[in-house]
Parts: structure tokens; C-alpha cells; sequence
């Protein structure tokens, strides 16, 4: 009987209990490079607060809370998630656990990848600038249009499209929401 070799967690990081980023374990330059962002080079992140790289209020309060459950829940929280490239839908999965140290460990892994039917790029706007902008959830990656929460590549844009990047205001759908864990009883 032959096994599927499970991907490995190449993505990993620790953050101290004021959710600063104390440590990155190799393997982030190569994320970094191929993702063409110089600004994650691993000196300018470390010793930041990783709320410093998340978009969004509703992003925000869903990291904080899965930060929590993890410092609570004393066993890793496993979460899936998209980490879509232009061309590429990217199935993910995260790893939150608290280690003896007290240094939370967060691990991210790629399970499979599909190509997209069209290449999209997006870059993160504002409510403020945009009211009526397209929402993209940061956990499935959907956008929300009026036929509701659909897969990017589905999804009508209305919006007229600079520099082929696609503003989008970065948020989390109801679906990804009823995933968090709920409050642990005291
Ligand atoms: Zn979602």
C-alpha cells in the first residue's frame, strides 16, 4: 500500500505573547522571493508585530481570535485556507501551537494547487476610499459580489481595473467566520 507523503510546514514563524514576530525558520527567503516581496526579507520582519501584515478589521479580529484559541486551547489548531497566486488557486493549511517556551509557533504548508481560469492580481484598498469596493476574504480567498461570496476567477468585477491589479478591501465571509473556534468555557 503506498502512502501520499504529506507536505511539509515550510512556512514557519514564532510570535512572543504581544503577537511580535520573534523568529522565522528558513525556508521563508524562498516564499519571499517567490512571491516578489522584498519587504518580507526576514530583517525587516522580524522583531514587528504580525498585525502589521494583516489587512482588514474583520482579518484583524479573526487573526486575534485564532491567536487566542491557540494560546488557550493547549493543543495545535489546524485551519485550511487559500494563499492564491495571479495564476494559481492555492489550497493551504495553517498550524497554531503554543510551545513550552511560551512562544507561539505558526506553521503553513501547501497541500495542492489548481490553476485559476484567468490570471488576478489585487492589491488591498480601503472602505474608506472605496465604500463599494469588492471584498476578498483572506481565508478562502472569494469575493463578494452580488451573487454573494464566489470563487475569484467566477466573480464579475465591476470595477475598471488599473495596472491589471484589482482593488479589493480585505475581510473574512460568514462561512470562514462560523469556522473560528468558539469561546472556550472558563
Ligand atoms: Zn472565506
Amino acid at each position: 500500500m503506498s502512502v501520499e507523503r504529506e507536505a511539509e510546514f515550510d512556512i514557519c514563524y514564532w510570535l512572543d505573547v504581544g503577537d511580535v514576530i520573534v523568529d522565522i525558520a528558513p525556508g521563508w527567503e524562498n516564499f519571499a522571493q517567490e512571491n516578489n516581496a522584498p519587504d518580507l526579507d526576514t530583517r525587516r520582519v522580524i522583531g514587528r508585530n504580525l498585525m502589521n501584515f494583516v489587512e482588514g478589521d474583520v482579518t484583524r479580529m479573526y487573526v486575534r481570535t485564532l491567536i487566542q484559541s491557540a494560546r488557550l486551547l493547549r493543543k495545535p489548531l489546524v485551519r485550511a485556507y487559500r494563499c492564491d497566486s495571479p495564476d494559481q488557486r492555492r489550497f493551504m493549511e495553517m498550524r497554531l501551537s503554543l510551545e513550552r517556551s511560551g512562544l507561539l509557533r505558526w506553521e503553513h504548508r501547501l497541500l495542492r494547487s489548481e490553476p485559476l481560469a484567468r490570471r488576478l492580481q489585487f492589491h488591498a484598498t480601503s472602505p474608506v476610499l472605496r465604500p463599494h469596493g469588492v471584498v476578498r476574504c483572506s481565508m478562502c480567498n472569494r469575493l463578494k459580489s452580488s451573487h454573494g461570496w464566489t470563487e475569484p476567477d467566477l466573480t464579475e468585477i465591476p470595477e475598471t481595473v488599473h495596472d491589471g491589479a484589482i482593488p479589493v478591501i480585505y475581510g473574512v465571509c460568514p462561512n470562514c467566520l462560523s469556522s473560528l473556534p468558539k469561546k472556550t468555557p472558563r
